[in-house]
């Protein structure tokens, strides 16, 4: 095992690595920016290095910066969190280079994955069930146009470097597809770089099912069960569960087996996510992302598992603590995604913590970096906090998140609990009764 990690990242997730790394005694390293001198993960650690400004270009994606603060501390491997540079196939590479290791898939892997276009034709060749579309490109107007005759209306092109609900576009009819095609083009590149697209049929009331996988990188692998995640916003998860209220075990078994068997046949190494969208019981994939998710604990809750301590245990070699027999699903665990957000345009709300209470009790987990008078700086994202719960069945854990949402108290700033208090109230919600287009029609009448 390690002696010491730098973790390159912020907030709640820094924060749960750290958490993870003091309970195997391997020592951490906090980096932050200016912004971040305050900040919990960097009080908690054992150590903190400034690597920049506030800007992320120059702190948590600096290659340089992190790279140099290994060195300096004595870090022997670097875990990423999400986001930053969690899915950076280059930074993987740059980490090699310099004889450290990263906690993570290999670069060719994110590589692969990172490419919805390669991923999907990867996944195809392992035996994964995908979305009708086409082929790989689109290279013109003209073939998009034929493409979408061909599939039939609707139909959604995508970016194929997209990612957190970027560079995508819905054509309901042939009619939309010159704009769409040519939006969908322009935000890829403005975002991602890279104009290539692809098109889908777009599925009109499925569930977003994802599947946990692990794998040692020696051709072993699990699943870990699924977690719905239909309840979006703007194609952007706002509540999480596992399991899924509509996967029975049959469908679990056969679409988990088919997971697990893909990552194993790539020797993949760590935790992935292979994302679904469920529809007349049939899954069709959409994509693979590489790297630990923001909705890992109700994974965790109902295995009772430490993912990061299994990232940790084979990124430094040793084989993953559990087998396929040994997990086994205990109970129904819900997150919900704690945004510092102004209802109902969703404006990120950032400004002082004037007071925080994190909910407790039998079954209550609080992921949060927030303390009393923290300041929460506007350049990075809005999430301030993840409440997650565990019940031994889904209506105790829907009971279980109202009583610690109204246990939660973060005055100072806008949150998104309100919208989750509305939420639990619906009979949709607490049937489960709902696919990922749901939520944007209730914004639409209720907010
Ligand atoms: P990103 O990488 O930006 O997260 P994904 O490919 O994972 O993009 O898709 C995100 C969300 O967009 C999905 O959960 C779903 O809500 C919607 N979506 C993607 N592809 C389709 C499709 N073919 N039909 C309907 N909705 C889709």
């Amino acid at each position: 095992m390690f002696e010491k990690i730098l973790i390159a990242n912020r907030g709640e997730i820094a924060l749960r690595v750290v958490r993870a790394c003091r309970e195997m005694g391997v020592k951490s390293v906090a980096v932050h920016s200016t912004a971040d001198a305050d900040a919990m993960h960097v009080r908690m650690a054992d150590e903190a290095i400034c690597i920049g400004p506030p800007s992320s270009a120059q702190s948590y994606l600096s290659f340089p910066a992190i790279i140099s603060a290994c060195e300096i501390t004595g870090a022997q491997a670097i875990h990423p969190g999400y986001g930053f540079l969690s899915e950076n196939a280059a930074f993987v590479q740059a980490l090699e280079d310099h004889g450290l290791t990263f906690i993570g898939p290999t670069a060719e892997h994110i590589r692969t994955m990172g490419d919805k276009i390669t991923a999907k034709d990867t996944m195809k060749a392992l035996g994964v069930p995908c979305v009708p579309g086409s082929d790989g490109g689109v290279p013109t107007l003209d073939d998009a146009k034929r493409i979408g005759d061909e599939i039939g209306y609707p139909v959604i092109i995508k970016a194929t470097a997209g990612g957190g609900g970027r560079g995508m576009k819905v054509a309901q009819t042939a009619a939309d597809m010159e704009k769409a095609f040519h939006s969908a083009r322009a935000e890829g590149k403005a975002a991602f770089g890279n104009d290539e697209v692809y098109i889908e049929k777009y599925l009109t009331t499925p569930r977003h099912i994802e599947i946990q996988v692990f794998g040692d990188g020696k051709g072993n692998a699990v699943h870990l069960g699924e977690r719905d995640c239909s309840l979006q916003r703007r194609h952007q998860k706002v509540l999480e569960e596992a399991p899924g209220p509509c996967i029975t075990p049959e469908l679990r078994a056969r679409i988990g087996k088919v997971c697990a068997d893909a990552v194993a046949k790539i020797n993949y190494i760590g935790a992935g996510t292979i994302e679904f969208l469920f529809e007349n019981d049939e899954f069709y994939f959409i994509e693979m992302n590489t790297r630990l998710q923001v909705e890992h604990p109700v994974t965790e809750a109902i295995f009772g598992v430490d993912l990061v301590r299994e990232q940790l245990r084979v990124a430094s070699g040793l084989p993953m603590s559990f087998t396929q027999d040994d997990l086994q699903i205990n109970g129904h665990s819900i997150e919900v995604r704690i945004n510092a957000e102004k209802l109902p345009n969703f404006a990120p709300c950032p400004g002082t913590i004037t007071q925080y209470h994190a909910p407790g009790g039998l079954g209550v987990r609080m992921d949060s970096a927030l303390y009393d008078g923290y300041r929460i700086p506007p350049y990075y994202d809005s999430l301030i906090g993840k409440l997650i719960v565990h019940g031994r069945d889904r209506p105790e854990a829907l009971a279980r998140l109202s009583r610690a949402l109204g246990e939660l108290i973060v005055d100072g700033v806008d949150t998104t609990v309100p919208l989750f208090h509305a939420l639990l109230a619906e009979k949709a919600v607490q049937t489960g009764d709902y696919n990922i287009h749901w939520l944007e029609h209730w914004l639409e009448e209720n907010l």
